[in-house]
Order: structure tokens, then C-alpha cells, then sequence
């Protein structure tokens, strides 16, 4: 199928020629006529599967008509992070190009008083996290009255980040008459009381998911005492010995550990950035941009913070950690070997890492080769382990293995974003289990408490921007099921 084919304005075709792209994506050419149809959409989709466009190109198609008033934006989409927001705020201005579209961000981390200026004076398009929406209609700055077509996007993240009653409230807070689009990787049953809840007869479009790794990707495990000053040295050392790196991200389960990995590279000679949900805006948004731009060789970053990011495609993976779930894995490994391209993945394994290790051969299905000597063959001093009960004396057991286990801290305001404060210097601590991802989270006085959930995956990596011809497999699988 053609997109000519597809009823989008001939303006917004244009920006879809300028931008590259030949052919629709499934979700694209299931979701736009529907959306241009006013229907309501349930797209159980992740990133990568092109599913922005497939509502940012009907939107701007239909936003074409009428003028927005000041103060009641036209159309509202729901971010559960803010560079996911602010991929959004992108993709308007890309498939907007020679439009006069009003787009207003509201994210944390950036003064209310520009936000209030560009609302006051009319939005076509309110790309918002939950929470500061919410602070700025309290304010009494916003009228959502006028809203007309909503996007909830990522609505698994929003249920893992603990943001499901604040999207409960919005939804009732917008028109009863507005369309409704709703995106989500996986359909838990609090998403599917949402979807039944807030949506009107929805088109149910569902694609299919990537569930393995490719073939494209060399995965090799790397022993290394647990000792978190030989394991950084482990990492220094696979980042000087690796072949052919042209860029790469190296992955820690907890952000302090992020923060310490970084400074610890640059303190070594590495060009590197970090990307963590407790950085403010602007030192995110230059990470990411110097990453992106080939800058910065190396980026250190944490699962929630780069998840569903579209950054190009890397060399090399570096788990610096093993993550405590298996699809975490994928999704990291995914970052490399994309579109053909061949990538290398190395996983750091200590042995506090078995766990986390059988959980991640058992869901791709194959075992990993180690790079060098096993952790059973390679003799290392280790820490006490706190699954045997013994924590050191600094601290109390956790518990077993369920994040439930340890109860999610609350972030203290709306600029603030996190995964986990666990403890940083692993020196001193045993291992503790990471804390549900959350981010750009305020504390409401009014939000009964949610215990957030167990992340599912969310993301199957990045794409390359305008991927031409070189669409992965994946992305042309699909499945639709009638609603
Ligand atoms: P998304 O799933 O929305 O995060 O999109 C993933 C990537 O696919 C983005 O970099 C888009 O620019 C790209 N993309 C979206 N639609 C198409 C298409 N029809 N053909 C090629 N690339 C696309």
C-alpha cells in the first residue's frame, strides 16, 4: 500500500516524501484511515513500529480545519516521559513542515511561566507528561474543554510509572465526545479496564512483537569479580579491547550507578555522557543530542531513561550490570545490529547475576558465550551475597526477588524523574534489587497510592531515523483483530 492511499492531506504527504518513507508501516496503514475516520484506535504497538506517525499524520491531517482558542488546546497527547514527549514535539515539526501548527510541550524540568505563555496564546497540539498536565490545570492556566482528539501513549509505561489514576482523571476531565487513541506494548488487565472504560468501539490494531534477538548481534558474556571498582576496570578494558567500535551504550540497572560509571570513563579518557532520569532537562536533551550527532562516543545510561528513545543504531552494547529482567535484555541489545547492520552486545556477569542470566538465556532461547573464562572457571574474591542472608551488617536483607518486594520511593516533585535511589557506592552495600521505573512523577496529595507494577517490555530499541527501504522484519509483521 501506497500512503497516497491512505486519505492524509496533500500537505502532510509532502512531509512524508521529504522525510524518506516509501511504504506505511502496518500500524500505519491500519491506524491513519481510521483515526481520519474520527474512530477511536487501541494500538497495541511499541516503539519502533513507526505507530508516531501513524497518529501525529492524521492529526496534523485533521487539525488542517479550525483555529485553536486560547487556552483550550485542540488535541492532547500523553507522554509517560519527557524526551518521549519530546520525540513527539519532534515529529510534528517534522510532519508538520509548512504548517501553521501551535505544539506546546508541558514536561518537567522547564518554567511553567513559558508553558502558560505558549498556552495562553492557542495550542493545536499539548504534547504533556501526566503530571505537569495536571499541575497546570490546577493552576488554573488550562481549560481542556476543547480537546478533541487524545492520545495516551505508552500506556503500560504510565501504569509501571504509577500515572494510570492521573490518566483516569484527565480522561474524565476531556469531552466525553473526543476521540480517543490509546497505544500500548502489552495489554495487562488495569489497560484493558482503561480501554473499556475510556474508549468508544476502538479499531483494535495489534503488531506483532519482537521477542528474540538478531542474528545480526554478537552476544558474549564477560566474568568480572562483583567488586564494583574491578568491575568498571572489567568494562574500561572490553571498551578498550572491543573491534570496531563506532559508538556505544553501556547499560546500568540503578542511575547512582550510571552517574558513577560515567564520571569514572571520563576520568579515564572516554568520550562519554550520561543519560539517567534524575538529570535535569537540558543536561538530557545535550546527552542525547551529542550522542545522536556522533560527539560523544559512549553514552552510560538507565533502562527507563533511554527506553523508547529513538537513537540511530550503535556499534557495541555494554551491559555494565545484567538486568534483573530478561526483556530488559532484549530491548538493550536491540539498540545494535539494527537494519542489517552487524552490532556486539557484552554482558558484564558477576556472581550475583545468575539469576538474572538463566532468566535472560531461558526467554531468548539460546545460551550466551562467554568472552574469556566463565564466572565458574574464573576464580574472583567475592562480596557476600545477600540471597544468603548475609547483608553485611549495613543493611536488612531484601527479601527475595519480587521488585514488589521493595516499595518504589516517591520522587518529591514533578521535575523530578527516577528509576531507583538505591545506593550508589557498591563498595560498601550487597546488591540490592532495583526499584520499579517511574519518572517525571510529582506527589499529589489527591493520588491514592499504586504500587507500580512489574515493567513489561516497553520498547524494542531504536530505529534509524527515516529507515527507507531498510524497514526490519518485524516492523511488516501484523496481526488485526477485530475489536
Ligand atoms: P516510532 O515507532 O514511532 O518510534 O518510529 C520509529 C522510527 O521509524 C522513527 O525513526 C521514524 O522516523 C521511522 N519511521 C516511521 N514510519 C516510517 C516509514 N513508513 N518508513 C520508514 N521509517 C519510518
Amino acid at each position: 500500500m501506497n500512503f497516497s492511499e491512505l486519505g492524509l492531506s496533500p500537505k502532510v504527504l509532502e512531509a512524508v516524501t521529504a522525510s524518506g518513507y516509501t511504504q506505511p508501516t502496518p500500524i500505519q496503514e491500519m491506524a491513519i484511515p481510521r483515526v481520519l475516520e474520527r474512530k477511536d484506535v487501541l494500538g497495541i504497538a511499541q516503539t519502533g513500529t513507526g505507530k508516531t506517525a501513524a497518529f501525529t499524520l492524521p492529526m496534523i491531517t485533521l487539525l488542517e480545519q479550525g483555529r485553536a482558542r486560547a487556552r483550550m488546546p485542540r488535541t492532547l497527547i500523553l507522554e509517560p516521559t519527557r524526551e518521549l514527549a519530546a520525540q513527539v514535539e519532534e515529529s510534528f515539526t517534522k510532519y508538520g513542515s509548512g504548517q501553521k501548527l501551535n505544539v506546546a510541550l508541558l514536561i518537567g524540568g522547564v518554567s511553567f511561566g513559558d508553558q502558560d505563555i505558549k498556552i495562553a496564546r492557542g495550542v493545536d497540539v499539548l504534547i504533556a507528561t501526566p503530571g505537569r498536565l495536571l499541575d497546570h490545570f490546577e493552576r488554573g492556566k488550562l481549560l481542556l474543554t476543547g480537546i478533541e482528539i487524545l492520545v495516551i501513549d505508552e500506556a503500560d509505561r504510565m501504569l509501571d510509572m504509577g500515572f494510570i489514576p492521573d490518566i483516569e482523571r484527565i480522561c474524565k476531565m476531556v469531552p466525553f465526545t473526543r476521540q480517543t487513541l490509546f497505544f500500548s506494548a502489552t495489554m495487562p488487565p488495569e489497560i484493558q479496564r482503561i480501554t473499556e472504560a475510556f474508549l468508544h468501539n476502538p479499531e483494535r490494531i495489534e503488531i506483532a512483537r519482537q521477542s528474540t534477538t538478531a542474528d545480526t548481534i554478537t552476544q558474549l558474556l564477560v566474568a568480572a569479580p562483583h567488586h564494583a571498582a574491578e568491575k568498571r576496570e572489567t568494562l574500561r578494558r572490553l571498551m578498550r579491547e572491543a573491534v570496531d567500535v563506532k559508538n556505544g551504550i553501556i547499560f546500568c540497572n540503578r542511575k547512582s550507578d550510571v552517574q558513577i560509571v560515567w564520571k569514572s570513563l571520563e576520568k579515564h579518557g572516554f568520550s562519554v555522557a550520561a543519560l539517567h532520569g534524575d538529570m535535569d532537562q537540558r543536561a538530557r536533551t545535550v546527552a542525547l543530542d551529542g550522542f545522536r550527532a556522533g560527539t560523544t562516543q559512549y553514552l552510560v545510561a538507565s533502562d527507563v531513561a533511554a527506553r523508547g528513545l529513538d537513537i540511530p543504531d550503535v556499534s557495541h552494547v555494554f551491559n555494565f550490570d545484567a538486568p534483573h529482567h530478561a526483556e530488559d535484555y532484549v530491548h538493550r541489545i536491540g539498540r545494535t545490529g539494527r537494519a542489517g547492520r552487524l552490532g556486539t552486545a557484552y554482558t558484564i556477569i558477576t556472581s550475583a547475576d545468575d539469576k538474572s542470566l538463566a532468566a535472560i538465556e531461558a526467554m531468548i532461547k539460546r545460551s550466551i558465550p562467554w568472552l574469556g573464562p566463565s564466572l565458574a572457571d574464573a576464580k574472583f574474591e567475592e562480596a557476600p551475597r545477600p540471597e544468603r542472608g548475609r547483608s553485611g551488617g549495613r543493611e536488612k536483607p531484601t527479601g527475595g526477588h519480587s521488585r514488589r518486594a521493595s516499595k518504589p520511593e516517591r520522587p518529591t516533585h514533578s521535575d523530578h524523574t527516577e528509576e531507583n535511589t538505591a545506593p550508589s557506592v557498591q563498595e560498601a552495600r550487597p546488591p540490592r534489587e532495583p526499584r520499579p521505573a517511574r519518572e517525571d512523577r510529582p506527589v499529589r496529595q489527591d493520588r491514592p497510592a499504586h504500587p507500580p507494577r512489574r515493567h513489561h517490555q516497553e520498547d524494542d530499541g531504536p530505529t534509524p531515523k527515516g529507515l527507507g527501504d531498510h524497514m526490519p522484519g518485524f516492523m511488516m509483521r501484523s496481526t488485526k483483530l477485530k475489536g
